[in-house]
């Protein structure tokens, strides 16, 4: 299925216009029709982290005329293994700003603008609608959620792509044309069951993987060009370095592009997504203690059982000191819990308190009703007790 342009031409290319973009110019599909497309776009991008860096980098260099960026965050030290936009001395800084420093480095005749504010319900709707096309780079499930049903609502095709370990996925949503997110991921998956990449890790360079596929995809999409990946989903394994596309078919039933949508406006989406189960926020509820009760435990000698549920290469990168490594999976499939002390109060925690929640719900289930976890996990203890120690 070949598509209509996104967007008009652009009246001419300037003699500079023309230089910069030659090899473009003699690819017949692109041509000066093409690259004259690429010039009147406006492309949102949302986040700049490891997929909107490249995404960034190469719509620059491709001549999309406007980019717009919407990212709160600033730059941080781990950041910069994938989020190549970003470098040494942006630390500290706000990502939008480093991004859009880069995206001028690159092409200066690219027009960017900022959005410097989380994308949430009061501002998406006004934000999306000034753009042709939106291509989405974010990491967490509320967010991809919104953009999906802000960019229906709007009646507006995204590029969408996510990464995982040596795994990435991508597709193009376009109501229209073709499913929408919802029609693949009609429920986001149980909290605590899909680590983040902050919490699962992310190969570096597979960021560029996905993220280039996105850039072509939108190139594709704006001048009209080939076969867009609307109605099908590319699934990329590095490992085994194989890419495989599979159908995906709108979904008469969906809840938001169905033939009877039950969702007719942006809906709450941290509680659709659920950031931690109900059992785990009832579990910390009153056993969740500070980096400092910790330490006050640690150094009076109390009779404490310190147990890190998170995995081995976390462990190795920074630990509690006395703590030992029971990874959660571990306690969900019920091997851990006959060899738990019933003479010392067991104390849990994980990288940030979400995994380690979901495990005082199961110890609690069990009868370990004095159990405890640590809020804000073993970072919440490097920032507070020991900041000479390394986080990731
Ligand atoms: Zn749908």
């Amino acid at each position: 299925m070949s598509l209509p342009p996104l967007v008009e031409p652009a009246a001419e290319l300037t003699v500079e216009e023309v230089r910069r973009y030659s090899r473009h110019l003699i690819i017949p599909d692109v041509g000066m029709d093409g690259q004259k497309r690429l010039k009147n776009a406006k492309v949102l991008c949302v986040g700049a982290g490891g997929l909107g860096s490249p995404a960034l980098m190469y719509m620059a260099a491709a001549g999309v005329g406007t980019l717009g960026i919407i990212e709160f965050d600033t730059v941080d030290e781990s950041n910069l293994q994938r989020q190549i936009i970003h470098g040494q001395s942006d630390i500290g800084r706000f990502k939008a700003q480093s991004a859009r420093d880069s995206v001028k480095e690159i092409n200066p005749l690219v027009e960017v603008v900022l959005h410097e504010e989380r994308l949430d319900n009061d501002n998406v709707m006004e934000i999306f609608s000034g753009y042709d096309l939106i291509v989405d780079g974010t990491d967490n499930f509320a967010t991809r959620y919104l953009v999906n049903d802000a960019a229906v609502l709007l009646g507006k095709p995204y590029v969408w792509g996510s990464i995982y370990r040596f795994d990435g996925q991508a597709s193009v949503f376009w109501a229209e044309h073709g499913p929408c997110y919802r029609c693949l991921y009609p429920e986001a998956p149980p909290p605590g069951m899909v680590p983040s990449c902050a919490e699962g890790g992310v190969l570096g360079v597979l960021c560029a993987s996905i993220g280039s596929i996105q850039v072509n995809e939108a190139i594709k999409l704006l001048a009209g060009i080939g076969e867009p990946l609307v109605g099908r989903l590319m699934i990329y394994d590095a490992l085994e370095m194989q890419y495989r596309s599979v159908k995906v078919r709108k979904d008469p039933n969906c809840a938001l592009c169905g033939e009877n949508p039950t969702v007719t406006g942006l809906i709450d989406y941290e509680s659709f997504c659920g950031v931690v189960s109900e059992e785990a926020s009832a579990a910390a509820a009153g056993s969740t203690i500070t980096s400092k009760q910790l330490k006050e435990w640690i150094d009076n000698g109390e009779p404490i059982d310190i147990i890190d549920v998170r995995e081995i290469n976390e462990y190795e990168i920074v630990s509690i000191p006395g703590a030992r490594l029971i990874p959660k999976n571990e306690f969900l499939m019920g091997n851990a819990l006959q060899d738990l002390p019933q003479d010392k109060r067991i104390v849990l925690h994980c990288k940030t308190g979400v995994r380690s929640a979901e495990v005082l719900a199961v110890l609690k289930s069990a009868g370990f009703a004095d159990a405890v976890h640590l809020g804000g996990g073993v970072i919440g203890w490097v920032n507070q007790i020991e900041p000479e120690k390394p986080v990731y």
